[in-house]
């Protein structure tokens, strides 16, 4: 698999054009699918790890939560003889998202990797680095205006960062982290990482289009996040959020769920139903507890 990026505009151009980049995948290793969308919130304690598989059955995964829990949550969503993942993308490198990912290279055959290109000089990402210096994956920055190309009607567009991060060093990696829009049809699923109110305002002044039917909460919850306009703007028609059992954090806060039950949004919870599945086939969906 390759990818390709066929233009390259300016910041201002990103903002006001939106997507103009296009970044394809010219093959793929899966096959199959059964023509629907679907999404997995992974049930993987403190920390995102979400599965998506495509109508025609490619495969994506954003974030591997903090330990090997990852390995036995795909084991539940992936057929037994599947040993491939077509695009495996960090959203920021904090231990709560990519540990597990290290577990992922080492299991997995993965064709393509992409983050943002932050610094990092944890032991963790040193780890990572040798990993996947031997897995001989695409690598790929993703910035905002990039589009990823998946085939069948899905798109996967780039809302943050703003700029190659490449070698940058950020004292916060959450506002750092890759903001996603995934697109099926007429339907999509607003990815937010860990991002907090900063990089949400940023967005919201922008004028980035964040308007989405689906959001997974970001920062787990916590009060960083998830501000009335950000919730307000995207309008979703349901929420999810990624978090521990009595997690030492507090999170989901008591702030942000009270923020989704005043603008009547039905919300779902890892550490209450477990794995999450949403289910698109481009107009309606489910929501399914596995
Ligand atoms: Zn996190």
């Amino acid at each position: 698999m390759k990818f390709e990026v066929s233009e390259n505009i300016s910041k201002k151009e990103r903002l006001v054009l939106g997507g103009l980049i296009f970044v394809a995948f010219l093959s793929f290793s899966s096959s199959g699918g059964d023509g629907l969308f679907h999404v997995y919130f992974l049930d993987v304690g403190q920390g995102d790890a979400i599965f998506v598989e495509t109508p025609n059955g490619k495969q994506v995964l954003i974030d591997g939560g903090p330990d090997e829990t990852i390995l036995q949550r795909l084991g539940e969503v992936m057929s037994f003889y599947d040993r491939t993942i077509d695009l495996v993308i960090n959203t920021h490198p904090d231990a709560d998202h990519l540990a597990g990912l290290l577990s992922v290279l080492e299991r997995y055959k993965v064709l393509a990797i992409s983050e943002t290109g932050m610094a990092c000089e944890t032991s963790l990402c040193a780890e990572w680095k040798n990993l996947k210096a031997g897995e001989g994956a695409d690598l790929i920055n993703l910035v905002l205006g990039q589009e990823v190309g998946m085939g069948d009607s899905v798109r996967f567009l780039v809302l943050h960062p703003f700029e190659d991060e490449e070698g940058k060093f950020f004292s916060k990696r959450n506002n750092g982290g890759i903001v996603l829009k995934l697109l099926f049809g007429s339907q999509s699923l607003l990815l937010t990482g860990d991002i907090e109110k900063q990089v949400e305002n940023k967005l919201v002044l922008a004028g980035v289009n964040i308007d989405s039917d689906f959001l997974k909460i970001a920062h787990h919850g916590s009060k960083t996040s998830s501000t009335k306009e950000f919730i307000e703007k995207v309008s979703p028609l349901a929420a999810f959020i990624e978090v521990g059992r009595n997690n030492k954090y507090g999170h989901p806060t008591e702030e942000v769920i009270s923020r989704l039950v005043d603008f009547k949004i039905p919300y779902y919870r890892t550490d209450i139903d477990g794995t999450i599945e949403l289910v698109l086939d481009g107009r309606s969906y489910k929501v399914k507890r596995r």
